[in-house]
């Protein structure tokens, strides 16, 4: 059994090669081919695709004219790219607390954390759960915008709106084992001309769109390739197909091993459409079983799982001039110390997942 897979049908091989026989294979139509099918798939005006997750943040943070001596606000329970991309901007990172249901940042602690110096809120959908819409009206209030790291949840929803589609900015991440992929590959999207501009500016050395060689300012090379474009626009076609499986494995999953003392599986509240990107169960201390034995247990009875994330970002060595310590972010830790994701991807058979099922309940 696979923790997670891609995938790649043979529609997506056929169109690489179309690329790879065109001449044309960087910076090309099929890129943008994707971008206007992925904006239009979401329903937002602009879409610019980049070669990672990890660049498209950094391109919105760049895009929102984030620099030194700003405060972005963002979750310490998620992968350390959100922080980083802040981080390339010469910004500080300002953690907030998690909620224990969602595992997403809790709008209720917010408060006190926001001052003249605050530019945006970065929240993340974390395991493919949109976050609380709540942080939209805070920051309105207080005139701050915000990115959505979407990186997790393509083909998530909140109310009839996309994930990615419910801050001013929001981006994803086309990772080998994200909902969908292109390999290495990620998106800013946004319904703000000037924002798509400026990242589309960044990702390309800084040149003007209209004339090469005119540098407007510092840019990098965030460019996606037109083979990486052709998995994307194969991949986009599949994507609600992908949440439906997804959702149905995790349904069933929930069936099962909802009322096991000391398990508690994953919420989806009212509104929301979950994208599982990962399958997340808290293994609390009533279970039978501490978290890691647990996991060593299924692991020897060959059913992968893996924990996002074993250790908050705050206590991260890397960050330690940021100057938190243990305790700052109570719930975050202690989630760190009970999550365990299962395998949940579109290819799982139902045999697969019985097996994971019957080792659990086993136990
Ligand atoms: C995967 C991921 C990223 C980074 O994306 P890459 O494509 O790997 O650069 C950023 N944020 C989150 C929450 C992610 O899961």
């Amino acid at each position: 059994m696979f923790f997670t897979k891609p995938s790649i049908g043979a529609e997506e091989i056929k169109r690489v090669k179309e690329v790879l026989a065109s001449g044309q294979i960087a910076h090309g139509p099929i890129v943008r081919k994707f971008e206007e099918e992925f904006a239009k798939k979401i329903g937002v005006k602009h879409a610019v695709a980049v070669n990672s997750g990890t660049a498209a943040l950094h391109c919105a943070l760049y895009a929102l004219g984030v620099k030194a001596g700003d405060e972005v606000i963002t979750t310490p329970f998620t992968f350390a790219a959100t922080v980083n991309a802040i981080l390339m901007q010469g910004a500080r990172p300002v953690f907030v607390d998690i909620d224990e249901r969602t595992f997403n940042l809790d709008p209720r602690k917010l408060r006190g954390k926001l001052n003249k110096k605050t530019k945006a809120i970065l929240p993340v959908d974390l395991f493919g759960l949109p976050y609380d819409p709540e942080i939209n009206r805070i920051a309105k209030r207080s005139g701050v915008k915000v990115v959505e790291d979407a990186a997790q949840a393509h083909g998530a929803k909140l109310g009839s709106y996309y994930a990615g589609t419910l801050g001013d900015i929001g981006t994803f991440s086309f990772y080998a084992t994200k909902n969908i992929t292109t390999g290495e590959g990620g998106m800013i999207v946004t319904n703000n001309a000037k924002y798509a501009e400026s990242a589309r500016r960044f990702r390309h050395h800084g040149q003007r769109a209209d004339r090469r060689y005119a540098y407007e300012d510092l840019g990098f090379n965030y460019r996606m390739t037109d083979m990486a474009a052709a998995l994307g626009v194969e991949q986009l076609k599949k994507m609600s197909t992908f949440t439906r499986k997804r959702l149905e494995n995790a349904h069933y999953l929930s069936s099962k091993l909802k009322g096991i003392d000391g398990l508690v599986t994953p919420i989806e509240p009212r509104g929301s459409r979950h994208a599982f990107h990962q399958y997340t169960l808290r293994v609390t201390p009533e279970f039978k079983l501490m978290r890691d034995k647990l996991m060593k247990r299924l692991g020897e009875n060959g059913i992968p799982t893996a924990v996002f994330y074993p250790e908050p970002l705050h206590l991260q060595k890397y960050l330690k001039h940021l100057g938190y310590k243990k305790g700052d972010f109570p719930i975050a830790e202690r989630m760190s110390k009970e999550v365990l994701s299962l395998p949940i991807h579109p290819l799982l058979t139902r045999k697969e997942l019985d097996l994971i099922v019957k080792n659990i309940t086993r136990i």
